[in-house]
């Protein structure tokens, strides 16, 4: 595997166990059939408590169940599920950063003992729902509401395009609430299976089609008061977690390009025209250069993300930078190692067309390409341009 500047001789024991065992179940459990789950638009359900089982769901967490194990590791998880398909790699982001994070960082004692041992093992699937359907890139705006009634909560509102709704026991819902001065958007823990909630499919997606995506639709739907995330008012909850997240992406990124550069790199040295291997023609060498050289820049930046964040160093700003920058790589180089299979890039046995089209949801998810860069130029003037 590309590792082109050996940053992987540096990791420690459990860095390694944890890469190998991604890898491992990646290669064992799931490569074969990705492209079938894609070209049907289904999610390998089988496999979510076994991701559990393995620590897949948020493991540099402390306590409850996870291992708390490093940032860099964590990332390398990423890593190697989004080197099989960006859907999978989504799974456990949400999982771990949008749905086991808040409730770890923000929930009573209560919420926690009820939810993360659950969704840690995969017993419970969690959603995250901040984008509505008139209000995407500035959630802050969003219309979901919560009014108080007595000792519960009546949520009323529509969260879409949210990743595993469809398949969630509870989702992480934002709403402005109505009872508290200036409205403060809350957190709220709502069981899937409440009156009021349903959780419509999205059908024919073009991108992330191995990944279940719907609506979370409130309609009356009554939670009691204790449902409420205790420990955040204001959009730095949902914020916060889309850090999270994001740093899981920067790294994802890497491996979908990796795969992609890897069965390039395989292809080159198989397949043979005009009496050789394509791989001895300078054109096809200065795309395999540029690709490798494009994906250790953001291996290390990537690295370099991991040092912040366990010092507790690392900005938002730093994890726009890596996502934007590592996302963006990543949907360039796809292309490239596409046209290098030549007819056979477009079926689904090569990952690289797959690869292609789920990173037009990954530029788009977790703040577009374009909202990244407006938050870095506001780092770096001092002028906020997004108005
Ligand atoms: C497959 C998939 C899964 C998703 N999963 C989740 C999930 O689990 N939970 C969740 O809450 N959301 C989820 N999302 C939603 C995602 O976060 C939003 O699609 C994203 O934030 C963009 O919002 P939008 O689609 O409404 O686009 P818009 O905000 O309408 O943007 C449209 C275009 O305008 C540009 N634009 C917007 N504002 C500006 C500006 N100020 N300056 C310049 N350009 C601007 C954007 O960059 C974009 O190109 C998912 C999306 C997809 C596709």
């Amino acid at each position: 595997m590309l590792d082109y500047v050996g940053l992987e001789g540096d990791l420690d024991e459990e860095e390694r166990l944890i890469r190998d065992t991604a890898r491992r179940f990646v290669e064992e459990e799931v490569r074969d059939d990705i492209g079938q789950h894609w070209i049907d638009g289904t999610f390998p359900t089988d496999l979510v408590s076994e991701m559990g089982d393995l620590g897949f769901y948020a493991p540099n967490l402390e306590g409850y169940g996870s291992p708390n194990v490093s940032e860099t590791a964590y990332g390398l998880l990423m890593q190697e599920l989004e080197a099989c398909d960006s859907g999978l790699r989504s799974m456990a982001s949400v999982q771990g950063a949008l749905v086991m994070y808040p409730i770890h960082a923000f929930g009573s004692e209560e919420q926690k003992e009820r939810w993360l041992p659950d969704l840690g093992a995969g017993d419970a699937v969690g959603c995250f729902g901040l984008t509505e359907p008139e209000h995407g890139s500035n959630p802050s705006a969003m219309e979901t509401r919560a009014e108080k009634d007595g000792d519960e909560y009546v949520l009323n509102g529509s969260k879409t395009w949210i990743t595993n709704s469809p398949i969630a026991d509870v989702a992480v819902v934002w709403a402005k609430d109505r009872s508290t001065d200036g409205d403060p958007v809350r957190g709220f823990l709502v069981e899937t299976d409440r009156d009021g909630v349903t959780t419509n499919e999205i059908d024919e997606k073009l991108s992330l089609r191995a990944s279940v995506t719907g609506e979370v639709s409130l309609q009356d739907a009554r939670v009691p008061e204790d449902a409420v995330l205790p420990g955040v008012e204001g959009m730095k909850g949902p914020l916060s977690c889309l850090t999270q997240a994001r740093y899981g992406i920067a790294w994802g990124a890497v491996g979908a390009a990796r795969d992609c550069f890897e069965t390039a790199r395989q292809y080159a040295t198989d397949r043979e025209q005009f009496g050789g291997p394509i791989g001895r023609f300078q054109l096809q060498q200065q795309k395999l250069a540029e690709m490798a050289t494009q994906i250790t820049t953001a291996q290390l930046l990537a690295y370099r993300l991991a040092e912040l964040k366990e010092r507790g160093d690392l900005r938002p700003q730093h994890v726009s930078m890596a996502k934007r920058n590592n996302v963006r790589m990543a949907r360039e180089q796809a292309p490239v190692a596409r046209e290098m299979l030549g007819g056979n890039g477009i079926v689904a046995d090569h990952s690289p067309m797959r690869h292609m089209a789920n990173l037009e949801t990954v530029y788009t998810y977790e703040g577009t390409h374009d909202i990244h860069t407006l938050i870095l130029g506001e780092d770096l003037t001092g002028i906020a341009a997004f108005e």
